[in-house]
């Protein structure tokens, strides 16, 4: 029996593939790229914004069009959970849905739909989540990718936020034990990871649920003790006004924990971030940045914003222009407003224009731009420590090039290292930082260190 499994969406969705396609494995489902080799179409759905939606449905479409006798197709993940009508509506060849927290049921599912017993909702076989179901029980891992992997610390959310819908489908908070992460982290570091990276949909809150708030920097610190091979701790997602002391101490306490951050901002007028029903004291985040700064000088801060939330004035836009030029973020996102369907955002009066939105979008992309330009000329001269990605070829260079990572840079969202010549993959080297580009650095490993491979 074979499985092809399409993922679409954030890293997020691909840990749960991935613990998708482990379970499969473990139970004699051999995967292949080909759907038409295989017997179960599995496609892992993302349903954050309606363009998400779009672009799942196209693929379950196409997937369902040339599906022939005897093979099944369902749809796991968050446009299941969310919107599985839709689904039902407009791909008539489905067969299942597999809601978010139930992709480690995935087995029994798949067995329930061939035998004709498994559960039935929507008019097909359905096992859509319990949102408040408890994340425990162990997650099983696949191989580590180019040395790095992903860590899901916990599920769901317990922020309002006005323009997302992702607490709609997902539910409340709900953190994994710590047992079973530090296990994880142990494992996956056995497997060659020299990287791992904590991801949920707010990691500064893991614990909340467990009645320990502001958990984080214990669970960073026992996945060091427990998993002590690894040489990088990278924080994703953290929410501004959950940055504590704490946080900040046990970062800067330990060199194994890159001196990163991923804090998507949204915006950076206090108006538009009331409407957001966001934290709006700007000052309490030019506050965090400051702490951390002071706690570690070579902090390098990634966020995301988003413009054209209705109402969004000129001015308004014209102060987030500013919170970016006065923060000098090293990397930034920054995504157009989607008025999301049962979000109190989706039905705000005073929806801005497409063109407006994609407008101020550019304008807050090319300030930003200058800015990152700045950033990575200041880490010329530096040496760092990178991990390799991947090998290629630059249509501007002469011979192979290697593309790595440093601390700086987050996998999938950030820019790279560019190193000539070969250096194996996954593997940690030295550089020195020889230039820079508005995304991504030039390097050359350190010839006089004894040993520019370093892990
Ligand atoms: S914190 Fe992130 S996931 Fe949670 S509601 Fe806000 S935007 Fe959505």
């Amino acid at each position: 029996m074979r499985y092809y499994l399409l993922t679409l969406g954030c890293p997020k969705n691909s840990v749960d593939s991935e613990g998708m396609a482990m379970l499969l494995s473990q139970a004699g489902y051999g995967g292949t790229a080909d759907p038409d080799e295989a017997d179960i179409l599995l496609v892992n759905t993302c349903g954050f914004l309606t363009a998400a939606e779009d672009e799942s449905l196209a693929a379950l479409r196409e997937l369902a069009g040339n599906k022939r006798r005897g093979q099944l197709l369902i749809a796991a993940g968050c446009m299941a959970q969310r919107n599985g009508e839709r689904i039902v509506r407009e791909v008539p060849g489905i067969d299942g849905l597999l809601g978010t927290r139930r992709w480690m049921e995935i087995v029994p599912f798949i067995q329930g739909l061939r035998g004709g017993t498994g559960q039935r909702a929507l008019g097909r076989y359905a096992l859509l989540g319990d949102p408040e179901q408890p994340l425990d029980g162990p997650v099983p891992r696949p191989a580590v990718v180019a040395g790095s992997a992903y860590l899901k610390i916990s599920d769901g959310c317990n922020a309002p936020c006005a323009f997302c819908s992702i607490p709609s489908f997902k539910g409340k908070l709900r953190s994994r034990p710590t047992q079973a992460i530090v296990a994880e982290a142990r494992a996956l570091v056995a497997q060659g990871a020299h990287e791992l990276i904590l991801i949920a949909q707010d990691t500064t809150d893991y614990g909340r649920d467990l009645g320990t708030p502001d958990a984080l920097p214990d669970l960073m610190q026992a996945i060091l003790d427990g998993a002590p091979g690894l040489r990088w701790l990278r924080l994703m997602y953290a929410y501004p006004g959950h940055v504590s002391s704490r946080l900040i101490e046990v970062m800067a306490g330990d060199p194994r924990i890159c001196h990163y951050l991923d804090i998507p901002l949204q915006h950076g007028d206090a108006g538009v971030l009331r409407r957001m029903y966001r934290p709006s004291k700007v000052e309490q985040v030019l506050d965090t940045i400051s702490a951390m700064r002071a706690a570690m000088p070579d902090m390098a801060f990634r966020s995301t914003f988003i413009t054209g939330l209705p109402g969004e004035t000129q001015s308004e836009f014209a102060n987030l222009l500013q919170f970016i030029e006065e923060i000098q973020f090293d990397k930034v996102g920054v995504f157009t407003f989607s008025p999301e369907p049962g979000t109190p955002a989706g039905s705000m009066a005073g929806q801005v224009s497409e063109k407006t939105k994609s407008r101020r979008r550019e304008r807050l992309m090319a300030a930003q731009q200058r800015i990152s330009l700045a950033r990575n000329q200041a880490q010329v001269g530096r040496v760092l420590d990178v991990l390799v990605e991947s090998q290629g070829e630059l249509s501007d260079r002469k011979g192979p090039v290697s593309l790595a990572r440093s601390y700086r840079d987050a996998p999938e969202v950030d820019g790279l290292v560019v190193v000539p010549g070969v250096l194996p993959i996954g593997r940690l080297a030295r550089v020195r930082i020889t230039g820079a580009l508005e995304y991504d650095l030039i390097g050359e490993t350190v010839r006089e260190e004894a040993i520019a491979l370093i892990g």
